[in-house]
């Protein structure tokens, strides 16, 4: 399909998939794409990855190793690959943290959060998608302001590809009682107060009224990583 056919079928699907199960989201694009499409995940809960494995098993699951993540966000990685019907594909930045150190000093997360943003997970992504026609990703609209117009299915302007939001629609009650009813794998640090779980410098617990992303990057202006734009 062309670039234009797969922007048309974006915006055809995103008006006919709106209050759609993200289960039946998820198998369209799969029938769609094949194994042109795979999903991401920040291992913060299982939610989307589950749903995944039920609508494409051994769908494949991006995960972005930036070198700062929490253990426990590792080990509910590790948990995933190995528990539910999909491939895990980690992908991981060209520096690592020690290389990235030395050549643009300790801590930049605290100095140029952008640029760490863009070296540790955007360019990852972009590289690893330019594999896929389709990509999956676990927002919701009920997340934070900026979250608010997600569609179902839409168009990836900068990455030129279609983007699906299984869960756009889902509130966090829809995501805990998915969650409680299936025995779906969560974070560890979900229960100790991380409501959005990121990079271990740049999250904090959120305090009960938060938007659950007001832990993400505290204290700055920055609220998105730069790979939902
Ligand atoms: S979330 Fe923080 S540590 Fe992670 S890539 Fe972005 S700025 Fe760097």
């Amino acid at each position: 399909m062309s670039r234009a056919e797969l922007r048309e079928l974006a915006e055809l699907a995103g008006a006919e998939l709106e209050g759609a199960h993200p289960v039946d989201v998820l198998r369209w694009a799969g029938e769609t794409f094949g194994d042109r499409f795979a999903i991401t995940s920040s291992m913060g809960d299982a939610v989307l990855t589950s749903l995944a494995a039920e609508a494409i098993p051994g769908v494949q699951v991006v995960f972005l190793d930036t070198g700062y993540h929490f253990p426990q966000t590792l080990a509910t990685r590790d948990r995933v690959a190995t528990e539910l019907a999909v491939e895990v594909v980690t992908v991981k930045p060209q520096l690592t943290v020690a290389q990235q150190n030395v050549k643009y000093g300790q801590s930049l997360y605290s100095r140029d959060p952008d640029l760490c943003c863009a070296m540790r997970k955007v360019e990852p992504l972009n590289r690893v998608l330019r594999g896929y026609d389709a990509w999956a990703s676990g927002i919701r609209r009920d997340e934070s302001v900026s979250r608010a117009n997600t569609p179902v299915v839409g168009w990836d302007v900068r990455r030129e590809m279609v983007k699906v939001n299984p869960l756009a629609t889902w509130t966090q009650d829809d995501v805990d009682a998915y969650a409680a009813e299936r025995g779906v794998i969560i974070n560890p640090l979900v229960e100790l107060g991380f409501a959005s779980i990121g990079c271990a410098p740049c999250t904090q617990r959120v305090v009960p009224g938060e938007e659950a992303r007001a832990g993400r990057w505290a204290g700055s202006e920055k609220t998105e990583c730069g790979l939902h734009v």
